[in-house]
């Protein structure tokens, strides 16, 4: 929905590459949206480098939230999806917003980053640990079923132990469904370039290891509680004997999936219900009811 970023974290390459925030015309993007379920499309996956800042650059008063009620009235049955939301800029009439639209999915991928506010400061980013803290209360008291995701970057100039504990204390207590990390490597013309001390790479692989560790062990044990439950689901790809799907707290490629044993009858672009009936690390495992 837009290209670019008006942020400045100091890590990041993205606005000297792809410059500025620029939004596209919410008409297109409308208009593709409502093609795209016309020929069948069931899922809107809204993205942008920070898609909470879309609409900034327009000067209209149209913003991320605009483009979503909009979207949300086209007519059929499909999901909307969002990611990369700027974690400063999540609000609470986002979060009711997305609770009260059936069509938008219970899924809320926020880059957190990091958790420690001087690390947050020398990223260029807003936000601390308890200013996250309670937006994810906010968002878990108001969202019913929400699905969080969220980014973390490890190793960054001048981490240390502590604050690394800090980052792996954050995650244990939010309990994220889906999390991605990333070991910080030097981009060059980036202000982090010049940050010194660096972390040894030995360091970051070990605090890389410990928080996929950490989220390993969170997922298995939140996957093991969809046991004997009924999802909805969208399926993805078919085979012989197995399918793979999403359910509305699963997006496509980078969180896991739920597989259906005997799919005879399904196509792809199906909604169907699927009782769990096993589990792995990071997905889950079911058959058609
Ligand atoms: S990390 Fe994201 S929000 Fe920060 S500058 Fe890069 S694209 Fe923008």
């Amino acid at each position: 929905i837009a290209e670019g970023c008006q942020r400045q974290c100091t890590f990041c390459v993205i606005p000297s590459i792809r410059g500025p925030l620029r939004s596209l015309p919410p008409e297109d993007i409308l208009k593709r949206a409502e093609f795209l379920v016309s020929k069948g499309y069931r899922e809107i996956i809204i993205v942008a480098q920070d898609t909470t800042s879309y609409g900034n650059d327009l000067g209209k008063g149209y913003g991320l939230k605009d483009l979503l009620k909009d979207m949300a009235g086209i007519d059929g049955q499909f999901w909307i999806k969002l990611l990369y939301l700027y974690p400063g800029s999540v609000d609470e009439a986002l979060l009711e917003l997305i609770a009260e639209n059936k069509k938008i999915c219970p899924y809320l991928d926020i880059p957190f980053q990091h958790t420690e506010k001087r690390l947050l400061r020398l990223m260029g980013r807003t936000g601390d640990r308890e200013a996250y803290l309670r937006i994810v209360s906010l968002a878990k008291q108001i969202i019913k079923d929400l699905h969080l995701r969220t980014t973390f970057i490890v190793g960054f100039p001048t981490e240390t132990e502590e604050e690394f504990q800090g980052l792996v204390s954050f995650v244990r207590d939010v309990r994220f469904d889906h999390l991605g990390g990333f070991k910080y490597s030097d981009e060059e013309g980036t202000k982090a370039y010049n940050l010194k001390p660096k972390v040894p790479e030995d360091v970051i692989n070990k605090r890389y290891e410990l928080l996929m560790k950490t989220q390993a062990e969170i997922s298995t044990e939140k996957l093991r509680n969809y046991i004997n439950k009924i999802l909805t689901v969208l399926v993805d790809t078919v085979e012989e004997d197995i399918a793979t799907a999403r359910h509305p707290g699963q997006a496509p490629e980078i969180d896991g999936m739920v597989l259906i044993k005997d799919p005879e009858g399904l196509k792809v672009g199906d909604f169907v219900e699927v009782l769990v009936d096993d589990s792995t690390t990071y997905d889950l495992i079911g058959r058609l009811v």
